[in-house]
């Protein structure tokens, strides 16, 4: 199997200096993330977009636009190709009868963030890193823990005291230690700036090292893959750190490059926020370039509540570049959304997912979104990764008389 990477440098996202990708790298000297950049020039050339349908069905597929070297330091599960699954009965009934679900409950430790792990796993691991640490609201941390059990590094977590009970689980189980704070991802994040500063651990905190982005690219270069090299108009994305608009955004600016996308128009990119915790929203709306810290944030969508990304800059750009827009969604509408797509499609979406078909309903009510839109929500978790939050809106019957008696029926053989 020919397998070749054509990353060639890492660039500042605010003051474009370049840096060496063969050595471990963190952020910029001006502190702002760092992004991949490839010879998609000879790339062009060599790997045609045919060529890549032929692989099997993971995210490695991407490998020529993915920043690691050697196929034997891919960490994997067999991630990535998760299905793009049409929603007719929702989508008809709230207006939108060409909605799809980039569905991705299926990635192991069942959130999207088994993609930006293995990638940004896999990278520490070619590059000699032995101990990474993260600040997490709870998917990222069990993401990396599980791929990192997987490449023997050593893995420091915090959290969130008030995370969802299995993510916590999930990384003590799969060996890292673990450290629950009595505060919000912020605080947790200057634990592990510490702990990186005194204990050598390198900090895998989101947009502090630019590798785990690549991985979460992946899910815009399906997306355009699975419609047959074409984009759809519009692009919801629930954003917490931001990292899954950033990298959708970038998956689509290199394959326009490339030519693998057959496409005249850019998708229109939605960030959907909580309204307890919408900083995002809020600097779009103002026409603020920057996100002002979210005071007390709040919301049942745990992946959500990032009071301050430190990417902001690069997610509110992406929007306006796109011609897109920024939503809040009520917890109280998550719940609604959640049951109704479960109950009129049977996907069980976690609270994110249910955020942006919350938006999907409220930018149709105000004309934003037309009838003949085609549009892919994508769900960003299972939703049953939140028990304990589901668990709280479920009503059973008792058995009772309530209970129709059934029919025996006499069997034969
Ligand atoms: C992390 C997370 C998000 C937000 O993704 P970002 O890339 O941080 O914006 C959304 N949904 C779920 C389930 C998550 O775990
Ligand atoms: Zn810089």
């Amino acid at each position: 199997m020919t397998w070749r990477s054509y990353l060639t440098h890492l660039e500042c996202s605010r003051c474009r200096l370049t840096h060496d990708p063969s050595a471990p790298a963190t952020v910029c000297t001006c502190g702002a993330p760092l992004l991949a950049r490839y010879d998609l020039d000879s790339l062009r050339r060599q790997v045609s977009r045919d060529d890549i349908a032929c692989r099997p069905p993971d995210l490695w597929r991407y490998r020529e636009v993915l920043p690691v070297k050697s196929a034997s330091r891919a960490v994997t599960f067999g991630e990535g190709m998760t299905p793009l699954i049409p929603l007719p009965a929702f989508g008809k009934s709230v207006g939108v009868p060409h909605l799809v679900v980039k569905d991705e409950s299926t990635l192991p430790t069942g959130t999207f963030k088994a993609r930006g792990a293995a990638m940004g796993v896999s990278r520490a691991s070619e590059l000699g890193i032995e101990r990474v640490a993260l600040a997490t609201n709870g998917n990222a941390g069990a993401a990396w823990a599980t791929y990192c059990a997987r490449a023997d590094i050593e893995t420091l977590v915090v959290m969130p005291r008030d995370a969802p009970s299995i993510t916590r689980a999930e990384c003590t189980l799969a060996g890292a230690r673990v450290y629950a704070v009595d505060g919000l991802i912020g605080d947790a994040g200057r634990l592990i700036a510490a702990a990186s500063r005194s204990d050598g651990y390198f900090d895998a905190s989101t947009l502090k090292e630019p590798y785990r982005l690549e991985g979460k690219k992946t899910i815009g270069l399906e997306i355009i893959e699975q419609l047959g090299w074409q984009a759809p108009d519009v692009i919801v994305f629930p954003t917490g750190g931001g990292v899954g608009l950033i990298a959708v955004a970038k998956a689509i600016d290199e394959m326009r490059e490339l030519g693998w996308l057959s496409a005249r128009r850019t998708p229109k990119l939605v960030a959907v926020q909580a309204a307890g915790c919408a900083p995002i929203v809020r600097a779009f709306t103002d026409g603020a370039e920057v996100s002002e810290a979210w005071p007390k944030g709040e919301t049942i969508a745990f992946g959500l509540n990032v009071a301050k990304a430190f990417g902001d800059f690069l997610v509110l750009d992406a929007i306006r570049r796109s011609g897109g827009t920024a939503v809040a969604v009520s917890d109280k509408t998550m719940l609604e959304m959640q049951r109704r797509c479960y109950t009129e499609e049977g996907l069980f979406v976690c609270p994110e997912g249910a955020a942006a078909l919350g938006a999907v309903t409220q930018l149709r009510d105000e004309a934003w979104l037309d009838e003949e839109a085609r549009v892919v929500v994508v769900n960003t978790g299972t939703g049953l990764k939140y028990a304990d939050i589901v668990s709280q809106d479920t009503e059973v019957l008792q058995p009772d008389d309530s209970i129709p008696k059934l029919p025996v029926t006499a069997v034969s053989f």
